[in-house]
Formats: structure tokens, sequence, C-alpha cells
């Protein structure tokens, strides 16, 4: 931050990398709202759909991009109850009104005015950044800054888990192996499962072993990640692999549908998922799932090294945007300072 109230900022202007600017540092305007001294933010896939010719994901444009955020209170709103100056938190970047039919039923992350810190509203690739208090979940001092700045990314596995309803003993298949993928292969065996991933880069095959997976297989190798009968369940965590799930599940076996990729359509064989009796269930976003994923990484016993490639000053973002892009990294991860 400079000494004239402005800050660096990775902003979104539309298709290609972000654009660092100056901008005014945020101040508290709304009661529920903190300030927050940003510590670490991620780079994640969403921001790369944000950023693509044509765009995946939508997005406000001029909006200080990151969703992925660790940092501690400066400063709260008068009608801010449970947070103080100082206490270290992870932010749950979706926002939901509370008040639409969907948040109603429960289905907060269906809300119709769903919203989403770092795409919709400015969020942490900035030194300073104010959120709703709401959104602000605390979290250790002890736990390492580039694991808690997972948290986010987790609490939606968590969530993909959760609609596996995996029980020990059980075989899962994980279909691709970058971030989310190995954060699946972990939570996955920390669950109890034997986990099997499917990945076409050699490095992060490695990874995916490292983190629990059994074997990691190359691309081709589907025959084998099947195995005699099929898993029990199998993880899509690409957003295109559909058709290779229904080769590799065993009947009355559990698809996840994780990944998201706006412009893929495939073809499928729809009799495979009656004769053979499958739930295919997608999984987006969860709700609620904050204090599990923040529970897990607290315990420390999830393995999770490796997973961050990189950490990064803010300067550096478009540069790191073009790196991901080039499949050259993993997780990137972002310091304001
Ligand atoms: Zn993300
Ligand atoms: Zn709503």
């Amino acid at each position: 931050m400079s000494t004239n109230g402005t800050m660096l900022a990775a902003v979104f202007r539309g298709p290609g990398v972000p654009v660092l600017e100056e901008r005014p540092v945020p101040r508290l305007e709304r009661a529920g709202d903190v300030l927050l001294d940003v510590e670490l933010c991620g780079l994640c896939g969403t921001d790369l759909h944000v950023l693509a010719d044509p765009p995946g994901h939508p997005a406000e444009p001029g909006v200080v991009l990151g969703h992925e955020l660790v940092g501690t209170v400066v400063e709260i709103g008068a009608d801010v109850v449970d947070l103080e100056p100082g206490t270290r938190v992870v932010v749950a970047p979706n926002l939901n009104c509370g008040t639409c039919a969907y948040c109603r039923r429960g289905l907060r992350n269906h809300c119709i005015r769903f919203s989403t810190i770092g795409i919709f509203r400015d969020g942490g690739l900035a030194s300073r950044v104010v959120v709703p208090a709401v959104a602000c979940h605390p979290i250790s001092p002890g736990v390492p800054a580039e694991i808690a700045a997972l948290v986010e990314p987790l609490s939606t596995v968590v969530h993909g888990v959760e609609r596996a309803a995996i029980f020990p003993g059980e075989t899962a298949v994980v279909l691709g192996a970058g971030p989310v993928g190995l954060m699946f292969c972990s939570l996955l065996h920390h669950a109890g499962a034997t986990v099997i991933a499917v990945e076409p880069l050699e490095e992060r095959r490695a990874l995916a072993t490292r983190l629990g997976a059994l074997v990691a297989l190359d691309v081709g190798s589907l025959a084998e990640a099947r195995g005699e009968l099929g898993a029990d369940v199998v993880v899509d965590a690409v957003g295109t692999q559909l058709p290779a799930a229904l080769e590799v599940v065993r009947k009355a076996g559990r698809i996840v549908l994780f990944g998201m990729n706006a412009g893929a359509s495939t073809e499928i064989h729809q009799y495979a998922i009656t004769r053979n009796q499958l739930d295919v269930l997608g999984a987006y976003v969860g709700q609620d799932v904050f204090p599990r994923a923040i529970a897990l990484v607290e315990q420390g016993r999830l393995s999770l090294d490796g997973i961050v490639s990189e950490r990064v000053a803010l300067e550096a973002v478009p540069e790191a945007v073009a790196d991901m892009r080039n499949g050259h990294e993993v997780k990137v991860q972002v310091e304001p300072v």
C-alpha cells in the first residue's frame, strides 16, 4: 500500500491476463462488513475460465480477482459481533441472499442472487479487501498460509466427497489430477478409499500417488483403472469425462461430476446408466462446508503437500496466469505485499 491511499490490484478487464492497476484502498461501508489484510490468495482454473476468449465463466469487468484467500481482520463494521481486529480468517467467497426460493429451501449454493467474491465483487488479489463478516471463518494461526489458502478449493472437494458418500474399503477412480483432482485423491484416501488416479501429465501422476492414490495411470489405461468389477465411485475432476466415467464405474456405482466446462458437450450411452443402475451426481461448490475443510487442515493429517507449485508477488500475476494456461503450474498463490 502506498502513502497516498492506493494499492496495487490484479483486475479483470476482459479476455487475456489480469491487468495491474492502482486502486483506492477499500473502506468499510456496510455495518456487516470487515476489512481484511490479505495474507495469501490462490489463482485457480475458474480464473482461467473467466479470462478465456471466449469466456468460460462470467465475471464483472473491473473487479479485483481472487477468491481463495486467507487474511487478517483489520477493521470491523458496527454490526459485526463474532470477529475482531487481529483474527485470522479464510473467506467463503460464494454469497447468497438468504431470502429467495432456493435459499428458503436450504439450497443456498443455488441462490438466484448468487454472487462470488473475486468474480462479481472485489476479491483478494490486492493487499486489502472488504468482505461481509458472514463470509469469514476463523482459522488457527498455526496453519501454514499456503495450506490455509487451499481451504476454499478444499471445501468444494469436501462437498464432492460428501456427494460420493464414500465408505472405508471402497474403491474410487479420480479422472484428472489438477489441484482439485489431487485434493480428491488425498481426501478420498483419508476417508478410507483405495484411490486410482487417471491423468495425462507424468508429474501430476507422481503427485497423485504422493497424496494418497495407490496408483496413477495414463489416460489410455481406463481398462486397468476399471479392474475386474469397476470402481464403486468415479470422480470427474475435469468436466468432460462422463463417457470415461461410464467405462470405469461398477454396476450400481456412483459418478460424481465435479469439474465444469461450459463449452463441453458429449455423447453418452444413456442405456448404460439405466441398465447398470448408476447414480450420476452433480457437485457444485457446496454449502456449510468450510467448517469441515478448516477442521481437516487444522488437524494436519490430510496430505496437501506439493499442490502449490509456486508463490509469486502481485506484480507477477499476469505472467503466472500465462504459465498456468500452458499447464506449467499446478497451483499458484499470490502474496499481495
Ligand atoms: Zn477457485
Ligand atoms: Zn437466495
